[in-house]
């Protein structure tokens, strides 16, 4: 049985999303506060999290740091209507998934199931759990990538990027693919997204010789991990 955590003031909505959630057959824990939601968080290594932005004590994007330091565990926000600025800083901050309040119920259940469906397939059972490319290693079960042998650190979904392209290697993505594929079939930004975050892997991968393994960028068409075969 899936875990999801909802961290979430109002009492009246955190009860109304359990309801609904637990019909589906999901197990509900419910934290109504900021302060010890990180430790909830802890105690119960949920699945997924549902994280309300404005909560007393301590801020949602302040918890979803915690647990980015944590994990990569998805964590759908609870926003206030319309506030474009949050969900610039959750981009940054590597919330998976955005829901404006006033919300139905449904939606948020349709879009936990999207997210779960969506991090199971980025992180799944592929043959190898591992691929290494050089000095470069990609480990799919830890959602870790090494080159020589240190961790790069990037956001959760660079990362998930990154992943996605480095377990489908010399294969050509296009922006709307990776798109559909990382940030989610809902996503409405722009394909911008894309080139930003290949931008920052390539500074943070700029060590990487390009023998070994490159992101080529491939005019007109998309993206591909370029890596030598043997
Ligand atoms: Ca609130």
């Amino acid at each position: 049985m899936k875990k999801v955590l909802i961290i979430e003031d109002e009492q009246a909505i955190s009860m109304v999303l359990k309801a609904y959630l637990q019909r589906d057959g999901f197990e509900i824990f419910q934290h109504y506060e900021g302060i010890g939601a990180i430790d909830v968080f802890e105690e119960k290594k949920p699945d997924l999290v549902l994280l309300d932005v404005m909560l007393p004590g301590k801020d949602g994007w302040h918890i979803l740091k915690e647990i980015r330091q944590k994990n990569a565990c998805p964590v759908i926000m609870l926003t206030a209507l319309g506030d474009v600025d949050y969900r610039l800083s959750g981009f940054k901050s590597g919330a998976d998934d955005y829901i404006s309040k006033p919300f139905i119920a449904e939606e948020v259940v349709a879009r936990v199931h999207a997210v779960l469906r969506r991090s199971a397939s980025s992180s799944s059972t592929n043959t190898a759990n591992i691929r290494q490319y050089g000095n470069l290693r990609a480990d799919f079960s830890s959602y870790t990538i090494q080159l020589n042998g240190e961790e790069i650190s990037l956001t959760p979904r660079d990362l998930s990027l990154f992943l996605f392209l480095a377990k489908n290697p010399n294969q050509i993505f296009t922006r709307d693919q990776l798109i559909d594929q990382v940030w989610g079939m809902d996503y409405d930004g722009s394909d911008r997204a894309v080139d930003l975050a290949i931008k920052r892997i390539r500074k943070a991968l700029e060590k990487w010789p390009a023998a070994e393994g490159e992101i080529k960028t491939l005019r007109g068409m998309g993206y591909q991990l370029s890596v030598s075969e043997n």
